[in-house]
């Protein structure tokens, strides 16, 4: 048998206090150093001298990179190969440039919660030598390997993957899942040659990580699942559930391939050029009836992951070409002010050398001791003046070469900028670098008139003697009733809550968000071209992970909140991230919306501001007797950050900041009209209606929520 190999692990030494207190052979700290990790450690009185070739702990001291130089067994040698393109898979960035300090920065900075690494300050776990034993022998065994995700998820989650801002922007957690995921993932399809030694992807042959990843390629996957079903009894709501089970065939039939999955969506990595992946993955949900949409962007593993958004792109070269075209200004204005005392100070320095001149032609003549002495002293003092205006002019002349040189500079930058944005232009015009697949079941049907189809989803034919296809009727007649868990569903007034989550928005906002984190971090420091290509390389699907993590986190907080409001058995959740619960009162829908603010701006404050905020509220309050689909209709896509359409069709649809505004003064709203001399919080609302932040509709339509009550 062969020894166990945990890609997870590579990062361990990351987990390593350097200041701790390990048995080292030379008696200095323990050497964590790129290259070099472990090189001073006694092994032998950690009792683990017989251990140290096994695969994981080797690819432990190389920390996931693949030794050029070192003599490796072939075994070996196709472990840590494949790790290095795993592990920069998984990484956020391709290379570092050097960082601009030498200050450790390990703590996870999260681009959507800024204050996250205050917060959670990382300590590393390992502090000594028994620690430092405990944790390699994990490596040693399958069986003490499985505790590695128990022990340490808490460190490896505030842990950033990298030690220097602005890098620091995805958790050693995610980065060690997806290592292994794709280490995983490439090992199923990769086969190894001999004589000489190489590896092959689908007939591609490579010696070493980096050819590899030039000639290898890959595919990220972003797959969307959808049904025909328009629900007509509670039991159809079960549709939910069928694309649940329908994802977690999926995450069974592609272990290692799943970099996340949410609600419906779910986004994977496919090595090679491998169509019929593709296809299997298409089939999963077609047969269980439901069309799917796949996205997917194929790329040599070096560029894999990145992202390519092309507006992001040509949005960013704007942005930095104007800040530049500011700075340019700024800096003219300068040398004009320069110049203009140059030229003051020089016509100052000939005015006192004539003056010194003059005197000196003075003193030749003149032979009263008396008025030899006052014209010597005089001709000093003019002397004096002389020397510090030419020290002055000297120095201004220094600051007026320094300009010209900055001028200069920005100068090169802006060309390259405009350089660029033709050429991403041009790029933009060629076509999508994401292509995209929308996949149907074999048997649906187009409405032809006189055929009969089924009621639910208007697309198969029924089965005999039922006014259901078998799909539907499977969804309707399996499980538990939901009538019976939830006998409230068909009577009274139903609020359907629905968490919508847009992919494409997110990517906007982390490459926006990481945008002005290195802006802070590193401000005006490296050149133009460098932060573009810096800001342009972020490889988003460890950032995706950590986002997931979180996003689910959120959710169950706020179904929390949703228990708190209505009692934990009169909510019902169709899937994770949309529920069902009776509602008499419009007052409790304004509790809802504070506890979704509040956990916005606990969980995601960053995103709140953005143009592209990803996150969407919709809410919908009708009669039980309405069909589901109405309020799916419109809950499937909330037009706005906060939506929700009220039992008479009256839609109140605004941003977070405005439904802020709205809450701040709810109360006051409420008996907007009953009062007679206007309070200052009602003069306050009418500024920000005059001032067009917020509509006197929506103030309306708030008002009519707040007093709705269903009867
Ligand atoms: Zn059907």
């Amino acid at each position: 048998m062969s020894s166990p190999f945990f890609p997870e692990m590579h990062d361990l030494a990351k987990l390593v206090n350097p200041k701790g207190s390990f048995p080292t052979r030379d008696g200095e700290p323990i050497s964590l150093a790129n290259g070099k990790v472990f090189a001073n450690l006694d092994f032998s009185k950690l009792g683990l001298e017989d251990k140290k070739h096994l695969p994981t702990l080797q690819a432990i001291f190389y920390a996931g990179q693949f030794p050029k130089e070192a003599e490796l067994d072939s075994e070996l040698k196709k472990k840590l190969f494949l790790l290095q393109l795993a592990h920069r898979l998984a990484s956020a960035f391709q290379v570092h440039p050097m960082p601009l300090s030498e200050e450790l920065s390990p703590s996870l900075y999260k681009l959507w919660q800024p204050q996250h690494h205050l917060l959670n300050p990382y300590k590393p776990p390992i502090n000594n030598g028994a620690a430092l034993k405990e944790a390699l022998e994990m490596a040693t065994s399958w069986e003490k390997g499985q505790g590695f995700w128990e022990r340490y998820s808490p460190y490896l989650r505030i842990r950033s993957d990298c030690d220097y801002k602005p890098f620091n922007i995805a958790s050693l957690f995610s980065h060690s899942f997806l290592t292994s995921q794709f280490y995983k993932a490439l090992e199923e399809k990769v086969t190894e040659l001999q004589d000489p030694w190489r590896l092959s992807l689908g007939g591609e042959e490579a010696f070493t990580p980096e050819e590899a990843e030039q000639k290898w390629f890959g595919c990220i996957v972003w797959g969307q699942v959808y049904f025909y079903q328009k629900p007509q009894v509670p039991d159809d709501l079960k549709v939910f559930r069928k694309v649940q089970e329908a994802i977690a065939a999926l995450e069974e039939a592609f272990p290692s391939n799943l970099i996340a999955s949410f609600q419906n969506h779910f986004w994977l990595f496919i090595p090679g050029k491998d169509k019929q992946s593709l296809d299997k993955v298409a089939g999963i949900f077609l047969e269980r009836g439901f069309p799917v949409t796949l996205r997917y962007n194929e790329a040599p593993l070096a560029t894999l992951g990145q992202s390519k958004a092309i507006e992001f792109r040509i949005i960013l070269l704007e942005a930095m070409a104007s800040e530049l075209e500011r700075l340019k200004g700024e800096k003219e204005n300068q040398k004009t002010q320069v110049e203009e005392d140059l030229k003051a100070q020089e016509k100052i320095a000939a005015e006192l050398s004539q003056e010194i001149a003059r005197l000196e032609e003075e003193l030749t003549r003149l032979t009263s001791p008396k008025t030899r002495h006052a014209t010597r002293k005089l001709k000093r003092e003019a002397e004096k003046r002389f020397e510090s205006v030419t020290s002055r002019i000297q120095s201004l002349r220094n600051e007026l070469t320094e300009l010209e040189g900055v001028l200069g500079k920005i100068g090169k930058e802006i060309a390259w900028l405009k350089e660029q944005l033709a050429k991403e232009k041009a790029e933009k015009s060629k076509g999508p670098t994401w292509y995209q697949e929308e996949k149907h079941p074999p048997e649906i049907q187009r409405k032809q008139r006189g055929a009969s189809l089924c009621q639910v989803c208007s697309v198969r034919q029924p089965v005999q003697g039922s006014e259901l296809c078998p799909v539907c009727q499977e969804i309707r007649t399996t499980g538990e009733e939901l009538t019976s868990q939830a006998p409230w569903l068909s009577n009274g007034y139903l609020l359907w809550l629905h968490c919508f989550f847009e992919p494409r928005f997110w990517q906007h906002a982390i490459l926006t968000l990481f945008s002005n984190y290195l802006d802070k971090v590193n401000p005006g420091i490296w050149e133009a071209s460098q932060r573009f290509q810096i800001k342009t390389s972020l490889r988003w699907p460890v950032i995706l992970k950590d986002f997931i993590g979180d996003l689910q986190s959120f959710l169950k907080e706020l179904e929390l909140e949703i228990c708190r409001l209505v009692g934990a058995r009169n909510r019902l959740r169709l899937a994770d991230n949309l529920w069902v619960m009776p509602i008499s009162r419009g007052t409790k829908i304004m509790v809802l919306l504070r506890s979704y603010i509040a956990l916005l701006e606990r969980f995601f404050p960053a995103f709140i501001p953005l143009a592209d905020m990803p996150l969407y509220l919709g809410m919908s309050i009708a009669p039980a007797s309405e069909q589901f689909f109405a309020q799916w209709r419109y809950l499937r896509r909330p037009p706005q950050p906060i939506s929700i359409k009220l039992p008479d069709q009256e839609r109140l649809e605004v941003s977070i900041d405005t439904m802020k505004e709205l809450i701040r003064y709810g109360e006051v709203l409420v008996s907007y009209r009953q009062r007679r001399r206007p309070s200052l919080e009602q003069v306050r609302i009418e500024e920000l209606i005059a001032r067009n932040i917020i509509k006197r509709q929506d103030v309306k339509t708030f008002q009519q929520l707040m007093g709705w009550e269903g009867t």
